[in-house]
């Protein structure tokens, strides 16, 4: 099925500016509370939310196999599940409907009442119900850091490091969209020269720059996904911060991985951006040396995407300063791989699962997706708008990261992830 929506000359009788992530060739989809308090699945473009719960009962979607109640859900997985045919009959209907060309809306004041909000007036939600996030960490450049500072500088990368994109299995309860803040953790952990640990607030509160994709129902157990058959199983991507405690990570991470370091909150951007729209940005990986085993040897010409990332500190009541420039085409191991790699023991992925990237860092240090490299460990330190310095993320400190693409053509992206870090939870349990 072709994909209308991508038409790089379709204008919108919405406006869009320039700058905006949310051109009319983008077309997300995610889940927001309206001014009603109505929870519904919508899309964007530009400063505009749109009910498509409210298009769909309006008959907008007439003639396209749907549900009766399709987007009148708290979350995608549903849509999801229906599958890439479905994705694209929807997203060319959208493109369709809000082209200038197109008076069925444009001219029918009465249901845009209905269907159109302001992004201000909304109020953006978890896109899906996440069963299962794992954690993948293919950034070439990351892991050679990490394995640097926290191990060994000649053997920096692990032996299976290049034979399969290693992940964990993270905890979805955790993850939470742009907006929500996040606590500091209490943890374990080993104070330089201490024989002992100790149980106190972490104080080296880290982001990590990824991106997640979110998947379809993709396998029966026991199945395998192929390679080259991966990608049909993928729904979109977001921004996604994994954000880390590096005092508790290093004290509790061997031999079998992070586990509180990383679980006590993860953050998302709230649209989910479809394969399908980045399309126009295919880009080819990194070369891989030595040649993967046959099961993950991924022969697509543009098996990554062009995604320009970067990430702001800002401090409490102060400017936003970028520190970090990275590009979602740095990473080693490509999607499809991950999936595949995933599935490959019969695992079963659902729809609505999380696969978050890893840390996206490049080769030059300001392209370096946590702190941790930025400060080598913090050794160094940065200093923000406000002239104070940063080794690790301070309380009230909000870690902003934003993504997106660009030709000579359009611009489309993933507006932002944004989230805020509170001094540690007081519970009320105590009082
Ligand atoms: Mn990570």
């Amino acid at each position: 099925m072709p994909i209308f929506a991508n038409d790089p000359h379709r204008k919108s009788w919405i406006e869009v500016s320039k700058e905006s992530d949310f051109p009319i060739q983008n077309i997300p989809f995610g889940v927001f509370l309206t001014r009603e308090n109505d929870i519904t699945i919508g899309t964007r473009i530009g400063e505009c939310a749109i009910d498509l719960g409210a298009m769909q009962r309006l008959g907008y979607f007439d003639g396209i196999p749907l549900t009766d109640d399709m987007f009148m859900q708290d979350t995608l997985n549903d849509f999801i599940s229906d599958g890439k045919k479905t994705w694209r009959l929807v997203r060319n209907r959208i493109a369709e409907i809000f082209d200038i060309v197109n008076n069925s809306l444009q001219n029918n004041i009465e249901h845009q009442k209905i269907i159109l909000f302001s992004m201000d007036e909304v109020e953006m939600q978890m896109p899906v119900l996440v069963g299962d996030y794992t954690d993948f960490y293919s950034s070439k450049e990351h892991a050679t850091n990490v394995g640097k500072m926290f191990r060994d500088p000649e053997n920096a990368l692990l032996p299976n490091w290049l034979h399969l994109p290693v992940a964990y299995h993270g905890r979805s309860s955790s993850i939470v969209p742009s907006g929500i803040p996040i606590h500091r953790p209490m943890g374990q952990l080993l104070p330089k020269g201490a024989e002992k640990p100790v149980f106190e607030p972490s104080r080296l509160v880290d982001f990590e720059l990824e991106m997640g994709f979110i998947t379809t129902d993709a396998n029966v157990l026991g199945e395998s996904i192929p390679v080259d058959k991966a990608e049909d199983y993928i729904f979109g991507l977001v921004l996604l911060n994994d954000w880390s405690a590096r005092d508790i990570q290093k004290w509790e991470y061997v031999p079998l991985g992070p586990f509180l370091a990383k679980n006590f909150a993860t953050s998302i951007s709230p649209w989910i951006v479809t394969l399908d729209a980045l399309a126009p940005f295919r880009t080819k990986s990194i070369e891989q040396n030595p040649k993967p085993l046959p099961h993950l040897v991924d022969s697509s010409k543009n098996n990554s995407i062009d995604i320009q990332l970067e990430v702001s500190i800002k401090p409490n009541k102060g400017e936003p300063k970028t520190i970090c420039k990275s590009n979602f085409k740095h990473l080693y191991w490509s999607m499809a791989q991950q999936l595949a790699h995933h599935t490959s023991n019969g695992c079963k992925v659902n729809s609505g699962d999380l696969m978050g990237s890893g840390t996206i860092s490049g080769k030059t240090p300001d392209s370096f997706g946590s702190m941790l490299e930025l400060t080598w460990r913090g050794e160094n330190s940065i200093t923000l708008a406000d002239g104070s310095a940063r080794k690790f993320i301070e309380d009230y400190d909000t870690i902003v990261m934003k993504g997106f693409c660009k030709n000579e053509q359009i611009r489309l992206g993933f507006g932002e992830v944004s989230t805020q870090l509170l001094p540690i939870f007081k519970s009320k349990i105590d009082k």
